[in-house]
């Protein structure tokens, strides 16, 4: 908050009430970003090493650039991939590391630019930027694009590390801001920015499908009795784990799906794929596009998701019990009530 012309008593809205985020809306919004951000520190939890151990960590969020949002972190959602970033297990960890990849909050301040949202919106992120003018980006699924920029463990066009939810509060390009409905939860909302679009977008193309049985992988018998039984498969395990079983259930023609990023190579037979002409692909995510249409779709059918929501000082333990898959299904961080 140095120099710069800055009003007069003027502060980020970061720390405060609902209330008082109302009260000082009209202004927030007609104030110059550049004016404000100086300086704009946050708290997050980071993991400072390979133990994934995570803790408090001070950082400064940029200006918010007239087409930028600025947003108080509501809720987070911890996926088993925030797991494997902190403990320097996919892609090379750039420590300290605030993960999450699933972040709601309300948004507190909005660019000169902005038109889609206004103060006081209940809003979602996932990928936060894109190049906008490679194949992928220009046929809306820019989350293949080679230049997208990841919620955290990234670079932003700025240089600066992008930081995750698991922190006070965030800035985010307007493109990238989901909106998150009214009769949506907002934390009910959170599981859907990353592991329901991942199931979703690749599963779009087959939902004429439909799914009437639920098979259990380690009951031999009946797996035995599904064999050469299915379309296709989502595969979400985020371990390393035989393929062998799963590619025998496919008809001819049928496809494996992997979504769960896996941190060894995986091994299959050549013959398991030939003999049946089947298919092992991946997905990543969803797109914007996507994601909002999977949002929308939830609140409009009035579905739930299955969540155990916790606070910020229970993270390493909930880290803990993901990983002997103790919860059922999703934690999500209740940022705003904890203490960071
Ligand atoms: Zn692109
Ligand atoms: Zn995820």
């Amino acid at each position: 908050m140095r120099g710069r012309g800055r009003v007069p008593g003027r502060k980020s809205n970061l720390g405060s009430q609902k209330g008082k985020v109302n009260d000082e809306r009209q202004r927030t919004e007609v104030v110059a970003s550049t004016e404000l951000m100086e300086g704009r520190s946050v708290v997050g939890w980071a993991a400072r090493d390979p133990s994934g151990l995570l803790s408090p960590y001070h950082f400064s969020l940029r200006e918010t650039g007239p087409e930028e949002v600025l947003f108080k972190i509501l809720f987070c959602g911890i996926d088993h991939t925030d797991l494997h970033q902190c403990r320097n297990q996919i892609h090379s960890a750039n420590y300290p590391l605030v993960p999450g990849h699933e972040v709601v909050g309300e948004v507190v301040e909005v660019g000169s630019e902005v038109k889609k949202f206004k103060v006081g919106d209940i809003v979602g992120v996932g990928i936060i930027g894109c190049c906008g003018n490679c194949l992928s980006c220009k046929s809306n699924m820019e989350q293949y694009c080679n230049k997208r920029i990841l919620t955290y463990n990234d670079t932003y066009k700025d240089g600066t590390p992008t930081q995750g939810g698991f922190s006070s509060a965030m800035v985010a390009h307007q493109n990238f801001v989901l909106r998150i409905p009214e009769k949506l939860a907002p934390e009910q909302a959170v599981p859907l920015l990353c592991a329901g679009v991942t199931a979703f977008s690749p599963l779009k193309p087959f939902s004429d499908c439909g799914a009437d049985v639920f098979l259990v992988s380690s009951n031999e018998a009946e797996m035995q009795r599904a064999t050469s039984s299915l379309d296709y498969i989502l595969d979400t395990i985020p371990a390393v784990h035989p393929m062998e079983p799963y590619l025998s259930l496919l008809k001819v023609d049928g496809k494996i799906i992997l979504v769960g990023a896996v941190a060894k190579p995986q091994q299959f037979s050549s013959l398991d794929l030939i003999l049946g002409k089947k298919t092992i692909c991946g997905s990543l995510i969803g797109s914007i596009g996507e994601t909002q249409e999977l949002l929308d779709f939830w609140a409009e059918k009035g579905l739930k998701s299955m969540i155990e929501v916790v606070k910020m000082d229970y993270v390493n333990k909930a880290f803990e019990r993901m990983e002997c898959n103790d919860v059922r299904y999703r934690f999500v961080l209740d940022i705003a009530s904890s203490d960071l």
